[in-house]
């Protein structure tokens, strides 16, 4: 973070009483331990914040410190209005257009408040008071520790606040291993360690915690696996029906794109989910190297990312979501086998 806006968040702290912390709809490891990382964060300088989520987040990130007074506005719609209207200050992390956080978007256009945005996603729009847009992090939790970093105050961190920061990085690097992860990750992660983060701990709460419902679950997608080599590029398809026999939950098919690109050769991976509820193919895209998952997902998929994780989603049947994908591949193949 640049130390003008260092400045101009302290000076914007001084004033405020009513924070907010929100980050993105769905919210994964990085959106749930950078807003609880930042709320530690504010309360270690003597503010008093609120995290707010658009909606429910999966069992496996219950247990994070601070989760519990997580405020949910699918459920608390009316409270959580109120405070988006009242509120000083809002931040708003792991997301870069109000969009993002779908129902809450009206009530965020219409506050008084002032944003701070603080995100690793490609295009930010320009909302707020402080942009801090770093596309070359790992994570908002990296960001965040560069933060409180940046206001001298990295041997403060709590065991919590570690916790929580050390918990983004792991799931938004996929284990340290994409590559947004650079030494000053590692370095942010050693001393997230000295402050108390438990990192077997931590990995084992995120990656250990299976129930055998998602374990069948996991069997389906993979015998649903299509392998396509001449695109380099493989995809799964998980239908309403099919998840509504292993009792689906939140979080359960989190990852799974990931098995396509442990495929020798295979660049580009894909996962189309029917969610019949919001009449939408969720879809998540995967890279690795130079093709841009971010470009194609917002070029045809009403979505975006980063270079090599996207998301989007698609208005037609599972079936026709398929065929409008294999339809556009020849499209890349020149970017695929590059
Ligand atoms: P996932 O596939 O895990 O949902 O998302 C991968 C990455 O793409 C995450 O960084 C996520 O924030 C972003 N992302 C997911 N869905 C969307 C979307 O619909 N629009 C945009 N702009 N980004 C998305
Ligand atoms: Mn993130």
């Amino acid at each position: 973070m640049k130390q003008p806006d260092v400045d101009r968040l302290k000076e914007l702290l001084n004033t405020a009483d009513k924070i907010v912390i929100i980050p993105h709809k769905n919210p994964d490891g990085d959106a749930i331990g950078s807003t609880l990382g930042l709320y530690y964060f504010l309360s270690l300088i003597g503010k008093e914040s609120k995290v707010m989520v658009p909606n429910d987040f999966p069992k496996f990130l219950k247990w994070i410190p601070g989760a519990k007074d997580i405020l949910i506005y699918e459920y608390q719609t009316d409270y959580c209005k109120n405070l988006i209207a009242a509120a000083d200050v809002i931040f708003t992390l792991d997301f870069n257009d109000f969009s993002r956080t779908g129902e809450v978007c009206k009530d965020l256009e219409n506050t008084k408040a002032k944003f701070v945005m603080i995100d690793h996603h490609q295009q930010p729009s320009d909302y707020a008071e402080i942009t801090y847009s770093d596309t070359s992090m790992s994570s908002t939790c990296e960001m965040v520790y560069t933060l409180v970093d940046a206001f001298g105050l990295a041997e403060k961190i709590t065991p919590e606040m570690a916790t929580c920061l050390y918990t983004g990085i792991l799931t938004d690097t996929g284990s340290f291993k994409y590559r947004s992860t650079t030494s000053k990750t590692h370095r942010a992660i050693a001393q997230l360690i000295d402050q108390g983060a438990q990192g077997t701990l931590i990995s084992q709460q995120i990656y250990d915690n299976n129930s055998p419902s998602r374990l069948k679950l996991l069997g389906i997608a993979l015998n649903n696996l299509v392998i396509m080599p001449e695109y380099r590029t493989a995809f799964i398809t998980m239908s309403q029906a099919e998840l509504d026999t292993h009792n689906y939950a939140k979080g359960d098919t989190e990852g799974f794109v990931n098995y396509g690109l442990t495929l020798e050769g295979i660049i580009f991976a894909v996962i189309f989910i029917e969610n019949k509820e919001e009449g939408i193919i969720k879809i998540s895209f995967r890279s690795v190297g130079d093709f841009s998952v971010n470009k194609f997902a917002r070029n045809h998929f009403n979505g975006g990312g980063h270079d090599n994780a996207a998301g989007g989603r698609s208005e037609l049947s599972l079936e026709q979501t398929v065929e409008k994908f294999k339809a556009l591949l020849p499209e890349y193949k020149t970017d695929l086998l590059a």
